[in-house]
């Protein structure tokens, strides 16, 4: 029988889950051979807390959204920085 929700699906556990634990974790999108994608991001295993089974793994959608508010601060730094428009903003 499949493991109904919110219940571990270790058939050795099978607990309910009224929370589960999150790690986080690396995740390397190297193999991707995406130019964007050239760093580990981080990212969240969830964990049965009973018996610590990973149940699943996402993104870290905080960590994320920080990167790309960094990201975005950078970029509008540089394009801010006259010395990024090169010499045709220098006449
Ligand atoms: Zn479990």
């Amino acid at each position: 029988m499949a493991a109904t929700h919110n219940h571990c699906p270790n058939p050795e556990c099978k607990q309910h889950l009224t929370k589960v634990i999150g790690h986080r974790v690396g995740v390397d999108l190297t193999h991707l051979n995406s130019s964007k994608m050239t760093e580990a991001v981080t990212g969240i295993t969830y964990k049965c807390p009973h018996c610590g089974t990973i149940l699943g793994c996402q993104i870290d959608p905080i960590a994320i959204m920080g990167d790309s508010v960094e990201q975005t601060v950078k970029g509008l730094r540089k394009s801010m920085n006259p010395d990024a428009f090169g010499e045709s903003f220098s006449k």
